[in-house]
């Protein structure tokens, strides 16, 4: 069969890109090697949202997604456990005051509704939060968190519904091209024929694009999470502390829309690989920091825990692009922890691409995601 475009991978980007290109009439396959969708790392992030980031295009992108899913029930009808609970980046510390602070200028120049509160407001939003050296912090209150699986359902039926096709437990074994032009794709069942290759195979993109010769910086590295029992809720936004303690960077959790507290933690140094099997060393190390931070969360039992993978960058920011050896062949990879905020927007984006009507604000994200950067800087807040 022919097609307009192939997606490799029915993961947190490929899904709502195959809804966006739907929507846009082109005709599309999904090809994903697990039976169903999300099931690579979709199902492993724990619903953050947010457009609090420190670089023009990630705010952009993530701008978008937020309306995307913070109005779906009302537009689309299906419930994806939106909560508009806000991000909050507690400080203890002078150095990151100033980091934050600096940050705002660039963020408000975004639209971003944000702003640095005194430590009575954070003590309000986060009832029992560790006073001691709390200085402050900022509040994005448009932020928010989401079920990843039940908003990849609401959007893999969108894409069903406009016409796109699914082949699960199907392996893309080898991009196949020809002089430098893509001509479709070789799975272990069949062979399927499209001009454009949209490759959204997150930490496994390395080795799919190698069959076409080429090399991408995507190293995947493991984090864990770790749901708890449900409990009255309390707290709604999303907690990011982001000092340092020995053998971890930063960590983060919220309390779900069901009452149960979501978390996970920033290794370090990074766990690189693709082992997916979970650690002991993990909860007795994320939950000490966050019971030192929320102590009556002390009691609360642990339900369960996963471990998954980040395809990270160099910088900590995607690549988003049409390569320039193999014609055809368009990266929507290196999500790296941002995958599920960054993807709706990201696909829009993507379908504009294909379309070739992008806008001024797309310039502005292509730029920061191309794949030729020169990944000199890092992200701040990645
Ligand atoms: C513990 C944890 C917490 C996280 N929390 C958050 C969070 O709060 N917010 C957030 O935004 N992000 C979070 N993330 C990150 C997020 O999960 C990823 O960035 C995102 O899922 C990556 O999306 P993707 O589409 O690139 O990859 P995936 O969702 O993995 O999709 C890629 C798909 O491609 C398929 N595939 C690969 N190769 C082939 C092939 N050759 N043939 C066929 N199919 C193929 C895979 O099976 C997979 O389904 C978290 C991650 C972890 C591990």
């Amino acid at each position: 069969m022919s097609y307009d475009a192939i997606i490799a991978g029915a993961g947190s980007v490929g899904v709502p890109t195959a809804m966006a290109l739907g929507q846009m009439g082109v005709k599309t396959l999904v090809i994903e090697m697990n039976p169903s969708p999300g099931q690579g790392e979709n199902k492993h992030a724990i619903g953050g949202v947010r457009a609090t980031h420190s670089d023009p295009g990630k705010i952009l992108v993530c701008r978008r997604s937020l309306e995307i899913f913070s109005t779906w029930q009302d537009r689309m009808g299906d419930n994806i456990e939106w909560l508009k609970g806000g991000y909050v980046f507690p400080v203890y510390r002078k150095s990151d005051e100033k980091m934050l602070k600096g940050l705002l200028p660039i963020q408000k120049k975004h639209r971003l509704n944000i702003d640095y509160i005194g430590s009575e407001k954070i003590r309000k939003i986060i009832p029992g939060i560790n006073p001691k050296g709390l200085r402050g912090g900022t509040f994005a209150p448009d932020d928010g968190s989401i079920s990843p699986l039940l908003s990849i359902n609401a959007f893999y039926r969108q894409a069903l519904n406009q016409g796109v096709e699914f082949r699960f437990k199907e392996r893309i074994e080898n991009l196949w091209c020809d002089k430098g032009k893509l001509i479709g794709v070789k799975t272990n069942l069949s062979t399927h024929k499209a001009p454009v290759i949209i490759d959204a195979a997150g930490p496994f993109s390395p080795q799919l694009c190698r069959t076409a010769r080429v090399d991408l910086p995507v190293i995947p590295d493991s984090h864990e999470g770790a749901i708890t029992e449900p409990v009255q809720p309390f707290f709604q936004c999303m907690v990011v502390d982001i000092r340092p303690a020995p053998g971890s960077k930063n960590y983060y959790f919220y309390q779900n829309k069901h009452g149960q507290v979501v978390f996970c933690i920033t290794p370090d140094p990074p766990i690189v690989g693709t082992d997916k099997r979970e650690t002991s060393r993990f909860l007795p190390q994320v939950c000490a920091r966050i019971v030192y931070l929320l102590p009556r969360l002390k009691n609360l039992r642990v339900r369960r825990t996963w471990r998954g993978l980040y395809p990270m960058t160099p910088d900590g920011s995607p690549l988003v692009g049409w390569n320039r050896d193999v014609k055809g062949l368009l990266h929507a990879t290196g999500m790296c922890g941002q995958g599920l905020m960054i993807a709706p927007g990201i696909a829009e984006v993507i379908a504009r691409m294909i379309a070739g009507n992008t806008t001024q604000d797309d310039k502005v994200i292509l730029e920061e995601f191309s794949p030729y950067r020169q990944f000199k800087a890092q992200e701040a807040l990645k």
